[in-house]
């Protein structure tokens, strides 16, 4: 099957930007297929830094970029990306194709996202846009194609949110301005993406499904409230892609060899010592779009074997080995309790995630600098135990291993595609 997923087995963060970026070189298609601007990747190709946040990462390495019906878009963000994009000569008009499926994030959600509520989003607007769908009074890329279609999604959103919207200056019976700015911008990449996906799959093109946050953050799956509002999953690759599950080819689960999460929300192996700020120093644990400090602790095998068993993942990335050099021993979770009792899966309560204790496994930690590491038969023998032991303990074969940022730091165990 030409078609991989890459999806965050943890809280976000975990390196999918540059795990995308170094399986792109292969793929003629890469599709984001669920979030918006809420995600952050960082792409770092030769000697320049990217920072996208609706952009598929492989719309540098030249693929047919789809932003699929899945996802919530911020028209004048993706418009930032594209100047970004030309400015660095890599103008992707031709190659970009936006969903007319996917909803739009409106000047209204922001204002109703503001300050991140009580879990502590990213204010973008991603949470109203996707209520906003599901109440069935959202704007869809393709209504840009149609004035009447336009009108009649305005009046929806009059009657469901009035104060929100005059408050934008939007008027009841107009179409504002910026519709007009948008459809010039926006009309030549609209397409049926879907069915573009499912077409180049047929033809045996390769695809790359490109998963933003992370498992634990999925809206049905993860820390409930304390969640994204879209389907991180694996098994979101369909629904927001709109293709049959079953042209899903081997999906990929991508984690720290540590454990990060952004916001509020229980953590249980939560480092709130020195030794969390050394990991956060270390891995620079600073969030992309909101440059907010990551909270760092321990791996967590509990919630890794969850992340796997939901996802079915073929093999693990593991990110970011380089950041435990010199911590000695290290701690992997292997098993939660409440009031002393074992229990046996993942909680789905929140509540009793903030109570759980942790039972830890101790490693023996290294003192080399993994960065030049180049080969993975070349990493200490300690380094590799502690892969051996996180591949064990989550029950899935390690795929590949990243010692930094750059590309060549990027050690495969296995072939991906
Ligand atoms: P994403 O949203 O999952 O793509 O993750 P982010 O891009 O927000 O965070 C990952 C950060 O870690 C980026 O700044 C990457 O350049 C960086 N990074 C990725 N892999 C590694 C690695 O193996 N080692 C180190 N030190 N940094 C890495």
């Amino acid at each position: 099957m030409p078609s991989i997923a890459i999806i965050g087995a943890q809280w976000g963060d975990e390196g999918k930007g540059k795990v995308t970026d170094y399986l792109c070189e292969n793929a003629d298609v890469v599709v984001r297929f669920q979030g918006g601007a809420n995600a952050g990747h960082t792409v770092v190709a030769g000697t320049r830094t990217f920072k996208l946040h609706l952009m598929p990462s492989g719309v540098i390495r030249g693929a047919t970029s789809v932003l699929a019906e899945g996802m919530v878009i911020d028209l004048d963000t993706l418009w930032e990306e594209i100047q970004t994009l030309r400015s660095a000569g890599l103008d992707p008009t031709g190659r970009l194709k936006i969903s007319d499926r996917a909803h739009l994030v409106l000047p209204h959600h922001k204002k109703l996202d503001a300050g991140g509520g009580m879990i502590g989003t990213t204010a973008r607007g991603i949470g109203p846009a996707y209520a906003d769908r599901s109440a069935r009074i959202g704007i869809r890329a393709g209504d840009l194609r149609s004035d009447t279609a336009i009108l009649d999604r305005i009046a929806a959103l009059w009657n469901a949110h009035p104060d929100q919207v005059r408050d934008v200056g939007w008027d009841a019976s107009a179409i504002p301005d910026v519709f007009q700015t948008w459809r010039a911008r926006f009309a030549p990449y609209l397409a049926d993406t879907g069915r573009l996906i499912r077409g180049a799959l047929k033809e045996g093109s390769r695809v790359l499904f490109e998963g933003a946050q992370g498992v634990l953050l999925d809206l049905s799956a993860g820390t409930y409230p304390y969640v994204t509002s879209s389907y991180t999953t694996a098994a979101g690759v369909a629904v927001g892609a709109g293709i049959p599950p079953n042209l899903i080819g081997n999906v990929f689960g991508v984690s720290k060899a540590y454990t990060t999460r952004v916001g509020q929300g229980p953590f249980p192996t939560e480092l709130q010592n020195e030794l969390g700020d050394r990991v956060r120093a270390a891995g620079n644990e600073y969030g992309t779009t909101t440059g907010r400090p990551r909270r760092c602790g321990w791996l967590d095998a509990v919630a890794l074997r969850y992340a796997c068993d939901l996802n079915g993942f073929s093999g693990l990335v593991l990110t970011k080995l380089d950041v435990l050099t010199g911590i000695h021993p290290l701690h992997i979770a292997t098993e939660y309790r409440i009031d002393g009792a074992r229990i046996a899966a993942f909680p789905a309560d929140h509540e009793a995630l903030s109570r759980v204790t942790v039972t830890y496994t101790t490693a023996e930690g290294w003192q080399e600098d993994l960065s030049g590491v180049r080969r993975f038969e070349n990493l200490p023998p300690a380094a590799r135990r502690y892969l051996d032991l996180v591949a064990a303990l989550s029950g899935t074969p390690l795929a590949a291993v990243s010692v930094g940022a750059h590309r060549d730091q990027t050690l495969a165990v296995r072939p991906i595609w």
